[in-house]
């Protein structure tokens, strides 16, 4: 038989699809410009809409254009299948250029985008409006340079050039030709197994000359053979602000999320799985129909909430309370908005998964993890697709990374082959996840890919596809699963390791954020009555959505920085507000100094009132009242010449204002690797090849340069109590000023740091080397703490050239240890005995002047004799980030109370909380050293009784409570949720 060259079916599968539009007639457009923020369809429609033709431009960037659209369907095409058509003048991928929604009798109808062009039309006389968003394009890495946002948002001129507006018919018969051919032919391209694909060919062959639709249907009619399950699912991954800022992202949603409605109705059996609660509120708030929309589907089977947390989260960055409120939050939505309580964390982007994350999952009611991300590996790639996640305390989850290594599938026959064939753990499951949809505003699945779907569902040389839901897929593939592998430890992630530290400014209002409300949360419990509920639960809301994978890890353009700062300050504030009125209640109105400590363990330590050092005594987890004459019992601290010393460590420092020495005077040991020098800057390029917020490539290390020029350096403060010298460095067109500062009693030597950062494509690290040797290092993450090598023997090891950590790592061996503690970093990296600390970068895409300006942190180092477990590493890490807090009261002398005092040092309150849902208590606590023990907890607040409860707030088990006190056993960094009832 003669065949028909490749690229001969590939021009005759375009003819195919350019068979399905039949005719044109023209709509007629109006149009009305609105600069700045979006309006509502109600003041739109009252807009002063001017004359518009195909052909003209729109769309100043980030402005939108309500487009008034006219017609009347010419009088022959009665009874044929009618089309709108749309070319707003797309440009670029799906979700990254111009979209619309459409609103039809005042309500979102359906989303237009690249892939979502045509509206059905049913009446023929046609009126609706297109709200028209003009998205610039952004520029995520060079050599281009990256416009800023905000400059954009105020200028420029049309950017998009409408292209058509028109009616056509779409020919039924002719659509299902080409969709028949095309899943043939991208079978017949896909396909390895030689036998099948000479019959697809041959099929292929034989229509192209004939036409004759019965040979392609024999060939569709095969069935699969496979005993692999493929569970599509379709998905819109929307980033809740990125390229675009929050506020687009409420339009981006509303325009995918009208789609996906839309196409429930056209096809029963299409199932659209949808994350992130906080774009569902968005849509309660401001799209009531498209809500009501979702509940009607979500109740029919065909909608399906997915995820677990309030966003798409960051996991390396915030704090285990946080990623507690993130569950807590999303899970309730959904529970009380739809009655699903879902099982699964569905994270498919999120850059690594801390080791503390199946503990948070099981904890409240999961089973189930699902990521893809880790398939970017830039170095190992993860050698299976299902396995079970163990993480520090020993829970394991069942987790599935969808083989088609993404989470916006085509549906291409070639992608559900591939999928099926590389999925690694055939002989222990025979079931994978496929996602498929545009995501970021790309509208979701189109209608050609359930089309594709059906066509796959059985399908011979391919696997079986059914059209499911998340919750199916999960359920059966570990029931069905057997001899599963177990990964234990983080699931880091091989890339966008600056994500740790760009856009500094968002980290740090981020941890005073959380510490905030934890603060804001206790001393509200301490008062009792008045609990600001709705303040906080408002407040954690909008903390909890700049947790966002693309706005705390720094990758998104400059507006949404101006955002999230805003935002993260507004939190800030409003929880320090609460904070001062409760401790001003719990205080009284007096002149006497009170002590506040939101933290576990008690503290001894100095503190400046006024200007003026003072040593104070506060308990646990409470206050006191403080005798302000009170002498120090301890040994003084002081500074002669270029020494400082208190009667644990001598400190000396260079001409240069280097460290040379740190003598422990009580372990009569140099802490110091000799002939180094301490806290040494080091300035390196920071050139990622790709994606440039985001990471730090390898070779950065290549290029450094010492910072070692003094300006000056001045003695600040020399009391017993405290003493402070001042550094002031100029490097590059940045300066630096640090304040080193020792406190009598304390092994603690802080780094206040100021610096104004002008810097382009530089990072900035401090150095510490140190006369330490061992080949794991530790370093807190949420709920505990994992271990990393000091070495780079293996690829693994190699590859966690700079890693996330909380606010401290530790390098110790038998006997001795050093600690480098923070107050809002979270970059590293110990190689050797030399620890470092990611301080700043300078990434000039996607916003070009990412981090430039001023930034305040604290750094501190701690030599400990012994583990830094007894050492006490982990409560002055907590103490660096979360000061003192001192009001005036009326407390007599010697009055203190304690809401809360563990007799364990291993185990931390996390939080002390009302409950959600009643007026009881929650206090969460967890084991942090990571080993099996008993404590005794001893409350002051109201008890008569208490439960044991998940994360969930829900009761699991009733434990006894006597005058206050009870007790609890823990394994190795377990979370206790307790619940107190007045
Ligand atoms: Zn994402």
């Amino acid at each position: 038989m003669e065949t028909v060259a490749a690229a001969d079916l590939e021009t005759k599968l375009q003819q195919l699809l350019e068979a399905v539009d039949r005719e044109r007639a023209p709509l007629e457009l109006t149009a009305y410009v609105v600069r700045g923020e979006p309006i509502t369809f109600g003041d739109a429609a009252r807009g002063d809409y001017r004359a518009f033709h195909v052909g003209d431009k729109w769309g100043p960037p980030w402005s939108t254009t309500w487009f008034r659209v006219r017609g009347d369907v010419p009088r022959d095409w009665a009874g044929k299948n009618v089309v709108a058509y749309f070319d707003l003048g797309f440009k670029g991928h799906p979700g990254f250029t111009c979209e619309a929604l459409a609103w039809r009798d005042g309500r979102p109808w359906r989303g237009v985008d690249p892939r979502h062009r045509w509206l059905p039309i049913a009446s023929p006389e046609i009126d609706f409006y297109l709200e028209a968003s003009a998205i610039p394009t952004a520029v995520v890495s060079g050599p281009a340079e990256a416009p800023s946002m905000i400059a954009l948002r105020e200028s420029g001129d049309p950017t998009f050039e409408f292209r058509a507006a028109e009616l056509r018919i779409q020919d039924a018969a002719a659509r299902k030709l080409a969709l028949d051919y095309r899943v043939l032919y991208e079978l017949a391209m896909a396909l390895t197994d030689e036998e099948r694909r000479a019959q697809v060919l041959d099929a292929l062959n034989r229509f192209a000359r004939s036409n004759d639709p019965a040979s392609l249907a024999k060939v569709l009619a095969q069935p699969s053979t496979s005993s692999h399950v493929i569970t599509a699912v379709g998905h819109a991954h929307i980033d809740t602000a990125w390229l675009w800022p929050l506020r687009e992202t409420r339009r981006k949603c509303a325009r995918t999320f009208s789609t996906a409605l839309a196409l429930m109705d056209e096809f029963p059996d299409y199932r659209f799985a949808c994350s992130q609660p906080a774009q569902y509120a968005w849509m309660k708030e401001s799209y009531p129909d498209i809500f009501e929309g979702i509940r009607r589907k979500v109740a029919a089977g065909q909608w399906e909430p997915v995820g677990s947390m309030w966003v798409e989260a960051d996991c390396n960055l915030p704090s285990g309370e946080a990623l507690v409120r993130q569950f807590l939050h999303g899970k309730r939505f959904f529970m009380q908005e739809f009655g699903v309580d879902t099982r699964e964390l569905w994270l498919p982007d999120v850059f690594g998964y801390p080791a503390s994350l199946p503990q948070l999952i099981a904890e409240s009611g999961g089973e189930y993890f699902l990521t893809q991300k880790l398939s970017w590996n830039d170095t190992n790639k993860p050698a299976h697709h299902t396995f079970m996640w163990e993480g520090i305390d020993g829970t394991s989850i069942f987790t599935h990374f969808p083989p088609a290594d993404t989470y916006n599938g085509d549906f291409s026959a070639g992608e559900i082959v591939h999928s099926a064939a590389d999925f690694k753990d055939q002989d222990r499951s025979s079931r994978s996840l496929y996602l498929y949809g545009w995501g970021d505003g790309g509208g979701g699945p189109e209608p050609d890919m359930i089309e594709s779907a059906h066509r796959l569902q059985n399908l011979d040389a391919a696997p079986h596809v059914e059209l499911g839901r998340a919750a199916e897929f999960f359920a059966r593939a570990k029931k069905e699963a057997r001899n599963l592998t177990t990964w234990v430890g983080e699931l880091y992630f091989e890339l966008h390791r600056g994500t740790y530290t760009s856009q500094a400014r968002t980290k740090k209002l981020n941890r005073r954020a959380e510490q905030a409300l934890r603060e804001a949360e206790v001393w509200s419990v301490a008062l009792g009555d008045g609990y600001p509920a709705d303040v906080l639960d408002s407040a954690w809301k909008r903390l909890l959505i700049n947790q966002f994978h693309d706005i705390l890890p720094g990758s998104s353009i400059d507006w949404v920085y101006e955002d999230a700062e805003r935002e993260l300050e507004a939190v800030v504030e409003i929880a320090g507000s609460v904070i001062t009125s409760a401790q001003s209640a719990l205080a009284g109105e007096g002149e006497k100094l009170t002590v506040f400590n939101v933290n576990s363990h008690p503290r001894r330590e100095v503190i400046e009132v006024g200007e003026r050092p003072i040593w104070v005594d506060a308990p646990a987890c409470g206050w006191a009242s403080i005798d302000e004459s009170a002498a120090a019992q301890v040994e003084p601290v002081s500074i002669s010449g270029r020494a400082m010393e208190n009667g644990l460590l001598r400190v000396t420092w260079d001409a240069g204002g280097l460290l040379t020495s740190i003598w422990d005077k009580e372990a009569k040991r140099e802490v110091l690797t000799s002939g180094t020098r301490g806290n040494l800057l080091q300035l390196h390029e920071d050139n990622p090849k790709n994606w440039d917020a985001w990471d730090v490539d390898a070779d950065y290390r290549a290029h450094s340069a010492d910072i070692t020029a003094l300006k000056s350096a001045t003695v600040e403060m020399d009391r017993p109590l405290r003493a402070v010298v001042r550094f002031a460095r100029e490097f590059g067109s940045s300066k630096l000023d640090q304040r080193m500062v020792l406190d009598a009693g304390s092994r603690v030597l802080r780094f206040e740091t100021e610096v104004d950062w002008q810097e382009e494509h530089k990072f900035l690290k401090v150095a510490f080397p140190v006369a330490v040797h061992s080949p794991r290092a530790t370093y807190e993450i949420q709920f505990g703490h994992v271990e990393r090598s000091t070495h780079s023997n293996t690829s693994w090891d190699q590859a966690r050239f700079e890693v996330c950590a909380h606010r401290w790592a530790d390098l110790g061996e038998a006997g001795y240890g050093v600690a480098l503690l923070n107050d809002c970093k979270y970059g590293y990296d110990i190689l050797g005995s030399v620890m470092r600390l990611s301080l700043l970068r300078a990434p000039t895409h996607p916003d070009p002047a990412a981090d430039r300006g001023k930034h305040r942190f604290t750094y501190a180092l701690m030599p400990h004799p012994g583990d830094f477990r007894e050492a006490g590493v982990i409560a002055a890490a907590e103490d660096l980030n979360t000061p003192l807090r001192m009001v005036r009261g009326q407390l007599t002398t010697g009055e203190r109370r304690s809401l809360i005092e563990v007799d364990s040092p291993q185990v931390v309150v996390e939080a002390i909380k009302r409950a959600e849902d009643s007026a009881e208590v929650i206090v969460r606590l967890y084991e942090a050293w990571g080993g099996r023990c008993r404590a005794r907890v001893r409350t002051s607040l109201p008890a008569s009784r208490a439960y044991l409860c998940d994360l969930m707030e829900r009761n699991r088990d009733e434990i006894p409570i006597h005058a206050g006190e009870l007790e609890v056993e823990l394994a190795p960094f377990k979370i206790l949720t307790l619940k107190l009832t007045p």
